[in-house]
């Protein structure tokens, strides 16, 4: 009974703290990373019994997965063919795949366009096309069968012009996607009128201040900051009143800022992002940090211009990542060229024991360079896989693969996953 109030919308504090002790109880008992996280710092999951006493769970950082077998933190009732999969590498480059049932994924897409509905004053029925590169098919939405929300995929593999003009035609109220490649849509885009357009939602990655005015400037609209990932979907959402402000997704999360030693900062204080996700079961994240930095900007509970009661961060600071540039001059984001070889190497690895860390530098204009911790003998495999990976996104593109041992550090604390030689 209890494990449905997830799913629950405009959860009230008693929801979260139902919902945490439900999503703690089930991680100890069906991971085996969260038993021996628990076990090991002597703590019985009935002690936490709502959203204060989640600070005496220890953090769990993507790098301590890629230290263990991945699927220590799957869900041990979890089927893996009957499961939706999201791949990410996160600031740390360790290839995760994110695993949720078909409900959580229904879940986790309905939050995004409850935030685009409500929180942006618009009406439905509303046309949202998200850009951005090919991934596993999405989930069908009940919304978009319903008729309320209809949602068009724009992928960036090929030309440009081709999105602009798939995108004229279907003329979106809301277009959203990463920075990186919506910037590469606005330098194709000439407003010979917007048609419905109203607003950008830039989302999976940190939206500069540089590119949010390039990107206000190309489209004429308003361009609205959701941050968000793979783990737990969108995990806050731009105020409408107030940029560089951000509400906390309290349907979707727990988040908290903390210090190096995972204890929560006080408000004003930056810290590191660590978010709990209220739903998923399938792959539950407790503590889990993301790798980016922010802070609350008032005491929790204060009611925002805008209405808003729920929590407020600044606008994260994170990953920085380069463009790649192909010889015919063309740019491609950094996201879509992450998604090309992740992907490539995801099928290829999936039944590895252990997640795979990657970086990838593109060192000449035709040549790509990817290091990976992969074993030698399944080199051969992966460099024709992403060999077809690379020459889908252009006919010269080759991929040189490099097995390696590991990434030293280079004291920044930041890992740079997609590096381009190339000025
Ligand atoms: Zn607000």
């Amino acid at each position: 009974m209890g494990r449905l109030a997830r799913f629950r919308l405009g959860k009230s504090e008693q929801d979260v703290d139902r919902a945490i002790r439900c999503v703690v109880a089930y991680a100890y008992e069906h991971t085996a990373h969260y038993r021996r996280l628990f076990d090991d710092a002597g703590l019985r999951p009935d002690r936490i019994e709502g959203a204060r006493d989640l600070p005496r769970v220890p953090v769990t950082t993507r790098d301590a997965i890629g230290e263990e077998p991945w699927r220590s933190i799957l869900s041990d009732r979890a089927v893996e063919s009957r499961c939706r999969r999201a791949l990410t590498s996160g600031s740390t480059g360790t290839l995760l795949a994110v695993h949720l049932s078909a409900p959580e994924a229904y879940y986790r897409r309905l939050l995004l366009l409850c935030a685009f509905y409500k929180n942006l004053g618009l009406r439905l029925p509303l046309r949202v096309a998200e850009v951005g590169p090919r991934d596993e098919r999405p989930p069908d939405d009940l919304v978009q069968r319903v008729g309320l929300i209809h949602v068009a995929h724009v992928r960036l593999e090929g030309s440009v012009a081709e999105a602009v003009g798939l995108l004229r035609r279907f003329r979106p109220h809301i277009l959203t996607g990463a920075p990186s490649c919506l910037e590469l849509l606005a330098e194709e885009w000439r407003d010979e009128g917007c048609g419905d357009l109203r607003l950008i939602v830039a989302r999976g990655e940190v939206l500069g201040r540089e590119a949010r005015e390039r990107l206000a400037s190309a489209f004429r609209r308003r361009v609205v900051d959701y941050y968000g990932c793979e783990e737990v979907g969108n995990v806050a959402w731009e105020c409408p009143d107030d940029d560089g402000r951000l509400h906390v997704n309290t349907d979707a999360c727990v988040l908290e800022v903390v210090s190096g030693a995972g204890r929560p900062v006080p408000r004003g204080t930056e810290g590191a992002v660590v978010v709990t996700s209220l739903f998923s079961y399938t792959m539950p994240f407790v503590r889990y940090a993301l790798g980016d930095r922010t802070h609350f900007l008032e005491e929790a509970g204060a009611r925002c211009r805008c209405g808003s009661a729920l929590p407020a961060i600044a606008a994260p600071s994170g990953r920085d990542e380069d463009f790649l540039v192909l010889r015919d001059g063309r740019r491609v984001s950094p996201r879509t060229l992450d998604n090309v070889v992740g992907h490539a190497l995801y099928a290829r690895t999936a039944c590895a024991e252990r997640a795979v860390r990657y970086r990838i530098v593109q060192e000449e204009v035709d040549v790509v360079r990817v290091e990976a911790v992969i074993p030698e003998d399944a080199a051969e495999d992966l460099q024709v896989a992403l060999d077809v990976a690379c020459r889908g996104l252009s006919a010269d593109l080759r991929c040189r693969l490099y097995p390696v041992v590991g990434f030293p550090e280079d004291g920044t604390g930041k890992f740079r996953r997609v590096v381009s030689r190339i000025s």
